[in-house]
């Protein structure tokens, strides 16, 4: 069997979803299992609808009613019945009036309220296949067997989920369509992947399925050299290795959630990147080992809107268990560090913007092992390739042809995995490094 996910453009509209019915029919031979994201757009109208309720603006509802209109809009020309999905309209209906009226909004209540972009269009799919003559059920992600910790907006699979998965879709009869990125913790509360968590979902549901293959349908044509909003250049790279597909979603590249390749490794399932809008096109190919002839550096990623911590303590000299005391502080608040450097009396470190709302507590706890100072507003580039470790003088070209181009380099970071060279830069100057460096390493 396979898996098959469609990303938010990819079931945007009637069009798009009919599409998408049209390429499984094609691939029904393969037994295939459909995930969906929301339509597009949605998710983050729901979570805007969430906030405008909270601070009992009128927005909240106006934005349902958005909501409803997209949706009866994409129904009525899919001749489905609107009473499909009356039940989750009403539900979330009243959560927003809930939310408006108490004022309040927990991260809980957020995943309730993100939950219903996928759990409406997993219907409207699956009731689309039945209305072609394919049987199909929609499946919510618990429906399904996804059962995660209690970390609402960023939750994990728990290990026992994948043998659920296999027992639950191992009975199907009908073609099921499962909604990508929410699932339900072991206390039975709905909760979420983090954003662009489809993609990770039908990992999950590969690896419990022992799939052949897991697809991710989306807008572009496979994985490219680069983010092509930012270098229409870009090309599609064939065949890449599962670590250098992680180090690019990790380190920006939108095209797949940062955890998509963990389960997809763990039982070493190819990964396959389709376009929806160009179904024939060969796409990306992700597998074990992808060393290819020649060039070193497959691809530039570039995640933005980061924050760097610069801490420094003349403790440091000579001490031990300085860095432990310093990363149990990120720990305690569940923050992941993406960048380090250390020097003898500083370190410096980097955490996604997304955690701002920490910062006050963080830099207080931090203030009674070293002087903690923060910048905000800075960008991750990151330059991906196999062979980077054992190709002498790439740091050297990279750092010569950013610093040409007027950009200032702020930290620098270089594993000994020889996989990718990561630096840190204004988010003002991210795309022009990452156009300098396309240009030179990957369009000659
Ligand atoms: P979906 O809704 O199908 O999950 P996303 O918007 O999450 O689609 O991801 C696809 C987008 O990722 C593309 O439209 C593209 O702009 C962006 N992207 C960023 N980096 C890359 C890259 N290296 N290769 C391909 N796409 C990329
Ligand atoms: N709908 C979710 C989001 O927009 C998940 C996804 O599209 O993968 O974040
Ligand atoms: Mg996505």
């Amino acid at each position: 069997m396979i898996v098959m996910k469609f990303g938010g453009t990819s079931v945007g509209n009637a069009a798009a979803i009919d599409r998408v019915t049209k390429i499984v029919t094609r691939r029904l031979r393969d037994d295939p299992v459909v995930v969906v994201s929301a339509v597009g757009g949605i998710t983050t109208l729901l979570l805007e609808a969430a906030q405008g309720a909270k601070k009992r603006s009128r927005k909240g509802i106006q934005l349902f009613e958005r909501f409803r209109g997209i949706h009866d809009g994409i129904m009525r020309e899919l001749c489905l019945s609107e009473r499909l999905v009356a039940e989750e309209y009403e539900k979330l209906r009243e959560v927003l009036h809930g939310i408006y009226y108490l004022g309040e909004l927990t991260p809980r209540t957020l995943d309730y309220v993100a939950s219903f972009g996928e759990r409406v269009s997993a219907k409207i799919v699956s009731a689309h296949f039945c209305a072609g003559g394919i049987p199909s059920r929609p499946y919510s992600g618990w429906e399904a067997g996804i059962v995660t910790n209690g970390e609402h907006c960023n939750a994990s699979p728990l290990f026992r989920t994948y043998a659920i998965i296999h027992r639950k879709l191992a009975a199907r009869k009908k073609l099921p369509v499962i909604t990508g990125f929410i699932a339900r913790s072991e206390s039975g509360e709905i909760t979420t992947l983090g954003r662009g968590g489809s993609d990770f979902t039908a990992a999950i549901i590969g690896r419990g399925m022992g799939a052949e293959e897991i697809q991710i349908w989306t807008d572009v044509t496979g994985i490219m050299t680069a983010d092509p909003r930012v270098v229409p250049r870009a090309r599609t790279i064939k065949k890449l290795s599962f670590a250098e597909a992680a180090e690019l979603a990790y380190f920006g590249a939108k095209v797949l959630h940062p955890r998509t390749i963990e389960p997809a490794m763990e039982k070493n399932i190819p990964v396959r990147i389709l376009n929806t809008f160009e179904p024939e096109a060969a796409g990306s190919l992700v597998v074990r080992n992808a060393r290819p002839p020649g060039n070193s550096i497959r691809a530039i990623a570039c995640k933005k809107n980061n924050i760097l911590f610069n801490l420094r303590s003349t403790r440091m000299l000579d001490a031990h268990g300085y860095l432990a005391r310093i990363f149990e502080v990120f720990r305690n608040h569940s923050i992941p560090v993406d960048l380090i450097a250390t020097s003898e009396v500083s370190v410096s470190a980097t955490v996604d913007g997304n955690c701002a709302h920490k910062l006050g507590e963080i830099i207080s706890e931090l203030g009674k092992i070293c002087t903690a100072r923060t910048v905000a507003e800075r960008a991750i580039v990151c330059v991906v390739g196999g062979g980077i470790g054992s190709t002498p003088n790439i740091a050297g070209k990279v750092f010569r042809i950013v610093g040409r181009g007027g950009v200032n380099v702020e930290m620098i970071s270089q594993a000994s995995s020889g996989l990718n060279i990561s630096f840190l830069v204004k988010n003002g100057d991210a795309d022009r490094a990452v156009r300098l460096l396309h240009k030179e390493f990957l369009e000659r």
